[in-house]
């Protein structure tokens, strides 16, 4: 088999209701790049890029889509290397690797639909066929209202079924922060599972003051509380706090995380499957965490083929540690509305009681939708 041509599709969405994190960028639109690779034999694969949709688009048109048509897609991870190396002189990270994600995941694709298979039976089989998802959301949109809209926000998600939900912090205060998630805690209940996210807003000291704070109100984990660069504070962070810390959603390949795994700089690592380097590159991410005691939960934050892709990973990736009851992998399943999670496959990726199953069927096992691509391509 070989690979014939690709294209990229850049979609974009109006938001209706604009919400934004600490990081203060409002989100007024949903964007995403798809990558559709065919070949020779009929089969088409998809893939996703995380982040700028113009920029993972041009990375792949005009640098990486040359080197990989006339290739067998069998040669996965031959691919990848070749890539990488082509590109890694001015990108061994951020959007030249989410572009090569895309990528990756498409070829994965292609392959599971050649040989019938779910892509997660070809990248070491299924360890669980179901798996329980977080709610992500309860960002800021109403500045008066944030602790009600929250509290809403919160109930309806435990109306919808949700066991786990991941709420935005991050308001300059630790005051306003304890509050705003103790609100919510108390809200929910003690049964439902619930972790905080600043997307590093914090320095180390204000970190550590307001973890410690946190913990009283039984938070599973404490993610991205300060600046990814900032390795030695994330290891002050881990080591003065009881609950585990997360980050790693804009790390990137094994050597990206290689420095924040061996010194287990957090308790959680979050590699993106859309953005870290693809499938390919997430199994070995994993394996190096494995290695040093470190637990692999991805970021997920995306389409429908992010959303399938990232579930593959998650059905083959081996409980952390194994055990008669083991804590249960968690999906993010981010709820802000986004018509390409929602709408973008003819069978969407659903939550029933917080359980999402991965999909069976060949490759990702996902049937995109033209007609949506069509509605929203963007140019
Ligand atoms: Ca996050």
């Amino acid at each position: 088999m070989k690979i014939t041509k690709i294209t990229t599709h850049v979609l974009s969405s109006k938001v209706e209701k604009p919400f934004t994190s600490s990081r203060g960028w409002l989100y007024k639109t949903r964007n995403t790049c798809l990558v559709e690779i065919e070949t020779d034999s009929g089969l088409t694969g998809w893939g996703e890029c995380y982040g700028p949709s113009a920029v993972a688009q041009a990375f792949i048109d005009t640098q990486l889509a040359p080197q990989v048509v006339g290739r067998d897609p069998f040669d996965v991870e031959v691919i990848w290397e070749h890539l990488y190396n082509r590109i890694k002189d001015y990108g061994q990270t951020g959007m030249a690797i989410a572009a090569i994600s895309g990528i990756d995941i498409a070829l994965w694709d292609i392959i599971g639909k050649d040989c019938g298979k779910p892509v997660h039976k070809l990248i070491g089989g299924a360890f669980r066929t179901e798996v329980e998802a977080y709610a992500t959301g309860l960002y800021f949109i109403d500045m008066d209202r944030l602790t009600e809209e929250a509290v809403e926000e919160a109930r309806e998600f435990v109306d919808q079924g949700f066991r786990a939900i991941k709420m935005k912090i991050g308001l300059g205060s630790i005051q306003r922060d304890y509050d705003r998630v103790k609100a919510v805690r108390d809200a929910v209940g003690p049964d439902i599972r619930l972790m905080v996210d600043a997307n590093h807003a914090f320095s180390v000291p204000v970190a550590i003051r307001l973890g410690r704070k946190l913990e009283e109100l039984d938070i599973d984990w404490f993610e991205e509380p300060i600046s990814p660069e900032d390795i030695d504070g994330y290891v002050e962070v881990s080591r003065a706090l009881d609950m585990a810390v997360a980050g790693g959603e804009n790390d990137f390949t094994r050597w990206g995380f290689r420095d924040a795994i061996a010194r287990k700089a957090m308790d959680i690592v979050q590699p993106d499957v859309c953005a870290a380097g693809g499938l390919t590159e997430c199994k070995k991410i994993a394996t190096l965490a494995s290695a040093h005691g470190v637990e692999c939960v991805p970021h997920a934050w995306g389409s429908a083929v992010g959303l399938s892709a990232t579930l593959h990973f998650l059905a083959a990736l081996p409980d952390q540690p194994p055990s008669l009851f083991p804590f249960p992998v968690m999906l993010e399943f981010e709820q802000t509305e986004n018509p390409f999670r929602d709408d973008l496959v003819s069978q969407p990726i659903l939550q029933d009681r917080g359980i999402v199953r991965v999909p069976d069927g060949p490759g990702l096992g996902i049937d995109v939708r033209r007609d949506i691509i069509e509605q929203y391509r963007v140019g």
